[in-house]
């Protein structure tokens, strides 16, 4: 195919031509237990870091209605998004209606578009619920047409040329659906950044009470502190950390394309290549 085909810039002119990183997650939350300290360290690095959860978290109560829920989660998420110095975008569905379908995509496609990302930061493809691994779909089929004028986005935008590169977060629980362990290619050491992290996890408000009760999470901040501490002890460097995928190249940008090593550098430590 002719995307595949396509004469790549060298590395240096891509960097400077575009530095949006754009986090796309399920949940009001999701970017603060898994991406937030790395989209920190690259805004430290001079990039503009862009912040969507595709879902409103309406289901996130037994006590208040979904139009509540919808109306106190996006006021914890803008003011996460503040915390982190992130770009907020507005979700487009609901929790549980994260479906792989067109009239998602084109809404999605539109926004990625208009975003433009250098890099995207998106759930695991395997993982504990389908909002996750549908986000995830969602988002690397988004930004696969970012170039293609053929595929209609909702509102209409203009297709954008330029090389993405695609990393999957750990999934919960560091587990596929299946049981079976995932292991991180790289890992970023979020030492440095993981008290604002915390406090921009602590604006979800709401989801104390809820992930205490539904989900056994004693203390969501806890749970997210245990989990990057386990990255970080696997990566047998770093005190605290997050752990990356990265998306095959094919259709999206050059073979050797690595972003997160490339500017994290001393922050970046890989185990595969
Ligand atoms: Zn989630």
């Amino acid at each position: 195919m002719k995307l595949f085909l396509r004469p790549m810039p060298p590395p240096n002119v891509m960097r400077t031509a575009n530095t949006n990183v754009f986090a796309i997650a399920a949940h009001p939350d999701d970017i603060e237990f898994y991406m937030a300290g790395t989209m920190l360290l690259l805004k430290q690095k001079g990039w503009r870091i862009h912040y969507m959860t595709l879902s409103s978290g309406s289901c996130g109560s037994t006590r208040h209605n979904a139009a509540t829920m919808r109306r106190i989660r996006r006021q914890e998420s803008k003011a996460a998004a503040k915390l982190l110095g992130a770009q907020y975008h507005e979700s487009l569905t609901d929790d549980l209606e994260i479906l792989y379908e067109l009239k998602l995509l084109r809404r999605l496609a539109a926004i990625v578009r208009k975003v433009k990302p250098r890099i995207v930061l998106t759930h695991s493809p395997q993982d504990y619920m389908e909002d996750h691994t549908n986000t995830c779909r969602l988002a690397v089929t988004a930004a696969f047409a970012r170039g293609m004028p053929n595929f209609k986005t909702t509102p209409r935008q203009a297709a954008v040329e330029g090389d993405v590169t695609l990393y999957h977060a750990m999934p919960h629980g560091l587990t596929d659906g299946l049981r079976q362990p995932v292991t991180p290619d790289g890992f970023v050491d979020t030492t440095a950044v993981h008290a604002v992290k915390r406090q921009a996890l602590a604006a979800h408000r709401s989801q104390k009470e809820w992930l205490d009760a539904s989900q056994g999470m004693d203390s969501y901040l806890q749970t997210m502190d245990a989990l990057s501490l386990e990255l970080g002890r696997m990566s047998g460097r770093f005190q605290h950390a997050e752990g990356w995928r990265r998306h095959l190249h094919l259709g999206f940008s050059a073979q050797d394309d690595d972003p997160l090593r490339d500017e994290l550098k001393e922050h970046w430590y890989a185990t595969k290549t």
